[in-house]
């Protein structure tokens, strides 16, 4: 263990880590492009340079709508034949067939192939978690799940799933990991995050960066990665999405940066930027961030790609440039080297105009360029950039799918269980309400088929709400179901004045006299989907119609266990006293259904622990356990549940803590054991959290440091 806090790549994190070691050792082999790089570099010209910093959206050449959307060859031309744009992304506003993925990628590439000099497009979409814009794929835990199993083998293995997926329809290159930390709870993208822990965020950041780009990128099993938010974007000071952070350059280095620092070590060949300012400077015009300690202090080699538009931003909503020409000249000088425009060519315009009036150097040009290119052979689009037919068959196997049950079962996290009443019999009548009880938009949240995960005709048929996999396990004549209150979407597309969930009283009297006649109340509770900006709260109390029927239910007096399917920690202190148990979901995705029966019944042994401090009270959340705060004398901060908590069927003992020195100095190293002995009469698994405290000082934080183990009876 050392004590270099200032140097976020050495902290914590050292080369003697199992996937830094395969980063380190694949960096050796790399294949070394520059030859070609230089060559094709010395016959471009200006256009053809810009047009590769360029990336348009599928929207600007496709006509039509969801599945029947075709390329529109004028619009194809304009693009690729005429701007020589280097990067499409997204899907046209839901997911597709392999098949129509197939078709559209070889379009583009083949519009590439006729171009002067056959540079191949590189595609991007957001595989967050799974490849979740293609018909049939595997979905994952979203990355607040994973990151409750503390197994960074299971992010890594989904991680190559997710890869194989996305590249089986023809895409080279994933927007995710999210690297951003989870500290502003009201944030709507919360659950994009790993949570609140650097440590905790890089060890499982590091693994989905290696399952993603694996050891042979260009192979079709893999993707280049997209790190992001770059940098401070998830903790916006009024909890909105793309609003100010302020974070003071020592909490910088402490907290957001060295997630990335990781990543870039891993190997991520690309990152994109935070859509919203750090301190007053938006992330895109801020040289420091992007450049001196980016490619300074981390030695960054891939390419940088802008968020959604945020180029225009500049001028629109931060009004740090006079228009659309400054803030383009702004964001390439800053370090921007491709932009997500996303719907016109005005960039690759404006962009031209500036090298050709001498206000952004060539230099700066050929230097972005390269590091797009670089992408691309490391990719190996230049030798094969089709999609391939018979990779189809890859997505959505029942082994793969198998892999998406583990992962939602060793997420959930067991967060109350008064009087061991959980494992549930199985010869129990059982109520089941709530909202999120029988809905598999609730188990997914965003990014599941289409952006704001929302269209229920999108969802597959043969995977199981809560209520489904409940009937199953106990058969349907034991299971009454009333939702007691809904959660609906207003119609139309969201927009930032409008509340994206709306929560309603459906049958609450109804519940309740079913409650008085069931053995036991599974009461599944928290949101529906969202995403970014529509996803904005500014309270985050559960829905009034939800704790009333929580009230409600109690008050039967019937033993009650809520099921928490949830984005981000709504407050609940309400109704904690008088429920028996709390299982906390996040969004498990398909297979969560199953999983979430499994552990209540017993099938499973939950292991999660949660990867955030739960709050207790509305805007009052204190990390890092500083004694003055959470055991003070005047008003000590009490989360409802702690970073690191989860409880299991069985019961470990920890013996024998042994440190191989008392005394180290300098960058020396210490060994810490533990012998942990399951004492219960199940088997279990347990994660080893280890926590350090530096000794006095003003800064007496608590820091996590941690080994996930496995231990059966
Ligand atoms: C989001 C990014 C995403 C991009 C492309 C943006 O609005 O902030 O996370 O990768 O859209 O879909």
């Amino acid at each position: 263990m050392r004590d270099d806090d200032r140097d976020p790549v050495a902290q914590d994190l050292n080369d003697s880590d199992e996937f830094f070691q395969q980063a380190i050792r694949l960096r050796g082999q790399q294949r070394d492009y520059s030859q070609k790089i230089e060559a094709l570099l010395r016959q471009m010209t200006i256009e053809e340079k810009v047009g590769q910093m360029t990336q348009l959206t599928l929207e600007m050449i496709v006509n039509g709508h969801d599945q029947s959307v075709q390329i529109d060859p004028a619009k194809l031309q304009k693009a690729i034949g005429k701007y020589g744009v280097g990067s499409i992304l997204n899907c046209y506003n839901q997911a597709l067939t392999p098949d129509k993925w197939q078709e559209l990628i070889t379009q583009i590439q083949t519009a590439a192939k006729r171009t002067r000099l056959r540079i191949p497009v590189i595609y991007g979409i957001d595989s967050i978690h799974g490849a979740n814009y293609v018909r049939g794929s595997t979905l994952f835990p979203q990355e607040i799940g994973m990151a409750a199993t503390w197994n960074p083998e299971l992010m890594k293995r989904a991680a190559e799933i997710s890869a194989m997926e996305t590249r089986a329809i023809g895409i080279p290159w994933s927007f995710s990991p999210v690297l951003d930390i989870g500290r502003q709870p009201l944030w709507p993208r919360f659950w994009e995050t790993f949570g609140e822990d650097p440590y905790l965020t890089k060890v499982m950041g590091v693994a989905f960066v290696r399952g993603m780009e694996g050891d042979d990128v260009a192979s079709q099993d893999h993707v280049a990665v997209s790190l992001k938010h770059y940098l401070g974007y998830s903790f916006p000071l009024n909890g909105r999405d793309r609003t100010s952070a302020w974070i003071p350059e020592n909490y910088l280095r402490e907290y957001f940066l060295p997630t990335f620092a990781a990543g870039v070590r891993a190997g991520a060949r690309t990152v994109m930027v935070n859509s919203g300012d750090i301190n007053g400077v938006p992330a895109h015009a801020n040289h420091y961030i992007l450049s001196d300690v980016l490619r300074g202090e981390l030695r960054f080699k891939g390419f940088v790609v802008s968020d959604w538009a945020d180029i225009k931003r500049l001028v629109k909503d931060w009004r740090v440039a006079a228009d659309e020409k400054d803030a383009t000249r702004m964001a390439v000088m800053a370090g921007v080297d491709m932009s997500m425009v996303p719907n016109d060519y005005s960039f690759t315009d404006l962009l031209i105009a500036l090298v050709k009036e001498g206000a952004v150097p060539q230099s700066r040009i050929d230097e972005a360029v390269r590091r797009i290119l670089r992408v691309k052979f490391d990719l190996g689009l230049f030798d094969d950039s089709m999609p391939h037919p018979d990779l189809k068959s890859r997505i959505g196997t029942a082994e793969s799918r198998q892999v998406a049950l583990q992962a939602a079962q060793e997420s959930l996290t067991l967060l109350k269980n008064a009087n061991d009443l959980l494992p549930l019999s199985k010869d129990h009548r059982v109520l089941v309400t709530g909202p999120t009880a029988d809905s598999l938009i609730s188990l997914n949240n965003g990014w599941t088929y289409v952006w704001q995960g929302s269209e229920p005709s999108l969802y597959p048929t043969d995977r199981l709400t809560i209520r489904k996999a409940i009937e199953n396990k106990v058969g349907a004549a034991n299971v009454t179901y009333f939702p007691g209150t809904r959660i609906t979407r207003p119609p139309g597309t969201p927009s930032n004045s409008t509340p994206t969930n709306i929560e309603e009283e459906v049958d609450i009297p109804a519940a309740v006299e079913a409650a008085r006649n069931a053995d036991v109340v599974i009461l599944c509770l928290g949101e529906g989907s969202y995403c970014e900006t529509p996803g904005s709260i500014s309270d985050l109390t559960l829905g009034e119609p939800q704790l009333k029927l929580a009230e409600a239910i109690e008050s039967t007096g019937k033993r009650v266990v809520i099921v928490l399917v949830e984005g981000r920690p709504r407050i609940i202190n309400r109704i904690v006293a008088k429920t028996d148990g709390i299982l906390m979901a996040y969004n498990p995705s398909n297979e969560g259904g199953q999983a979430i029966a499994d552990a209540l019944f017993g099938d499973i042994n939950p292991s999660g622990k949660l990867p955030f401090t739960y709050p207790r009270t509305n805007g009052v959340v204190a990390y890092d356990d500083r004694p003055f705060e959470t055991a003070g004398a005047h008003w000590p901060i009490r989360p409802q549940f702690e970073f690191g908590e989860g409880l299991s069927y069985t019961t470990f003992k920890y013996s024998d803590l042994r440190l191989s020195k008392r005394v180290i100095s300098g960058n020396e190293e210490l060994s810490i054991s533990v012998n942990v002995t399951n004492t219960g009469r199940r088997e279990g698994r347990e994660v080893v959290q280890l926590y350090l405290r530096r000794a006095g000082g003003s800064n007496a934080l608590r820091r996590l440091r941690y080994n996930p183990v496995k231990v059966r009876p």
